[in-house]
């Protein structure tokens, strides 16, 4: 997400860029089905195939007696303007909440373990959780090595950080431009502590460029990034998805073992995410009842 104006000045600068893309925009409601039972309501609205799918994937649901379950597994939900209070809101849950236009956590989510990224040797005035340092600094020192140098543009933003950064967003390019490259308060990946939004050493803000992406830094973090637990939230043409335009500076800390997953999975973190979220529970193996062993007789003497 990018950030407010105190971290993003010149905006004319911004012309051409990839505000541009967007102009006037209206984040688009994606073909994915709802979740739930929602699904099988709404089967009139999805396209024959996705349709002939949903039904196929209920009856065997319904087979197996995990109707609810399986199709919401299957279904991610659309990009739409909401306030749910996201599923898996603990601090603890770090690394499995699911952000976007929709889910949010409250305006009381801020980690009380917040340290400077100047401990993983960046620079300073930019703050993570404590866990995210040691790999942060393992990555910033391995790009630093690869000739990718790497700085920090933009880490944790509060809940009332992050409602004037799309106020002032909202305000310069109108509401529905802001939605695609800002998110509403309670609703950025940013709030949780574990978000980092990167420049290259001694650059301008990523979002000058045509596409940071393509930059020595940016292009040694798509490479690498999963190797330290980060992944990038918002990836080139996975905005149907993602529900927000393509960020090549924006990654998200998930722990190592959760990005070696997604960048395996291919898939986008949300989307990633969500499936964890809602697949079903592992249906528990039968255990066989015991049948007593016959006792030999024991021999008397
Ligand atoms: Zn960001």
């Amino acid at each position: 997400m990018i950030p407010h104006r105190a971290q993003r000045p010149a905006v004319t600068v911004r012309s051409g860029g990839r505000r541009a893309l967007w102009p006037g925009a209206k984040i688009p409601f994606m073909n994915a089905p709802t979740p739930g039972s929602r699904v099988v309501r709404s089967g009139l609205l999805m396209r024959p195939t996705t349709a002939r799918l949903a039904a196929l994937l209920l009856v065997v649901a319904l087979a197996t007696g995990l109707a609810a379950t399986v199709v919401s597994a299957s279904s991610l939900p659309p990009c739409r303007v909401a306030d749910v209070t996201t599923a898996q809101r603990a601090y603890a849950d770090w690394s499995r909440t699911v952000l976007d236009t929709t889910y949010r956590v409250t305006s009381a989510y801020a980690p009380g373990d917040l340290r400077s990224t100047r401990n993983a040797g960046l620079n300073g005035s930019h703050r993570v959780r404590a866990f995210v340092i040691a790999d942060l600094r393992a990555m910033a020192r391995a790009a630093r090595a690869a000739g990718a140098r790497l700085a920090v543009q933009s880490a944790y933003r509060s809940y009332s950080t992050q409602r004037s950064t799309f106020a002032y967003w909202s305000r310069v390019s109108g509401y529905a431009a802001a939605l695609r490259s800002s998110a509403r308060a309670g609703h950025s990946e940013h709030q949780l502590g574990t978000t980092v939004d990167f420049r290259s050493y001694g650059g301008s803000a990523p979002w000058y460029y045509r596409d940071w992406g393509t930059t020595r830094a940016g292009t040694w973090l798509r490479n690498n990034a999963w190797k330290y637990g980060f992944v990038m939230s918002y990836p080139r043409g996975k905005t149907s998805v993602t529900c927000y335009s393509y960020e090549p500076w924006h990654y998200r800390y998930v722990g190592r073992a959760t990005a070696a997953a997604i960048h395996a999975s291919g898939l986008a973190p949300r989307e990633y995410l969500w499936r964890q979220q809602t697949a079903p529970k592992p249906t528990p193996t039968p255990v066989a009842t015991p049948k007593p062993t016959p006792v030999e007789p024991t021999p008397a003497g």
